[in-house]
């Protein structure tokens, strides 16, 4: 694991280069759901700090196990396990719909937590992917004034499977045009520094494209 942790941390560091920035601009998410505590306490070992977990029972598992480590929720969220995970996540990346949040914000606010949030898009338009049309992002996010507990921090998107990560360098390159389009607007309780795209077999095309947040498990545990 090592070898391939040492490996992946130069790719992002030369991605990061030829897109004028450094590597600790780069957050590193180690995507741990195929894996179980071994991994997890062998990465941690190797200075890996952030962990992404798909699902609500296994997040809640791994972060009583490793409390230190900072832990995001990647996959789809349930509203009825909202209350399972409530302050064991740094990061939900998978805000995809309005009743989503407004269940966040309410247990939230009762628990007196923030909650940090990227909105989840669509770019491809796959129909089995989740996430909001591109061109309902604004209307969403000018809502998101109404929150006072959850924040929206940035935006993610996954791309569709390529043999050739070349292939969805516009996906990626579109969620960024979307995200400096937003910047422009002057919008009460989002702040969208984050972009979270990119997975083991396109995160250095995704990084050149301007993320600075990569969520990789394959890569790095398999
Ligand atoms: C599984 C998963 C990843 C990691 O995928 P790899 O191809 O194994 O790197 C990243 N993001 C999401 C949302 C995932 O579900």
């Amino acid at each position: 694991m090592l070898e391939k942790v040492s490996l992946i941390r130069e790719k992002i560091a030369r991605a990061a280069a030829l897109s004028r920035r450094s590597a600790d601009d780069i957050i590193l998410v180690a995507v741990s759901k195929t894996v179980g505590e071994v991994e997890v306490r062998q990465a941690a070992s190797m200075g890996i700090s952030d962990f992404g977990e798909n699902r609500t029972r296994e997040l809640a598992r791994k972060q009583q196990l490793f409390p230190t480590l900072r832990w995001h929720m990647i996959g789809r969220l349930q509203t009825n396990k909202v209350k399972d995970v409530l302050g064991r996540f740094v990061l939900i990346h998978s805000l995809d719909r309005w009743n989503l949040a407004q269940e966040i914000e309410q247990r939230a606010r009762v628990t007196h937590l923030t909650v940090d949030a990227l909105l989840q898009v669509n770019i491809s338009g796959e129909q089995q992917k989740a996430g909001l049309p591109p061109a309902d992002v604004a209307c969403f996010l000018d809502s998101a004034g109404e929150l006072s507990a959850l924040r929206i921090k940035g935006l993610m998107t996954i791309a569709p499977e390529a043999s050739d990560p070349e292939k969805v360098r516009p996906v990626f390159r579109e969620l960024y045009q979307l995200q400096q389009r937003l910047l422009g607007r002057n919008m009460a309780n989002v702040d969208l520094k984050y972009l979270s795209m990119g997975m083991s077999q396109d995160f250095e095309v995704a990084i050149e494209e301007g993320a600075n947040i990569v969520r990789i498990g394959s890569a790095i545990f398999n």
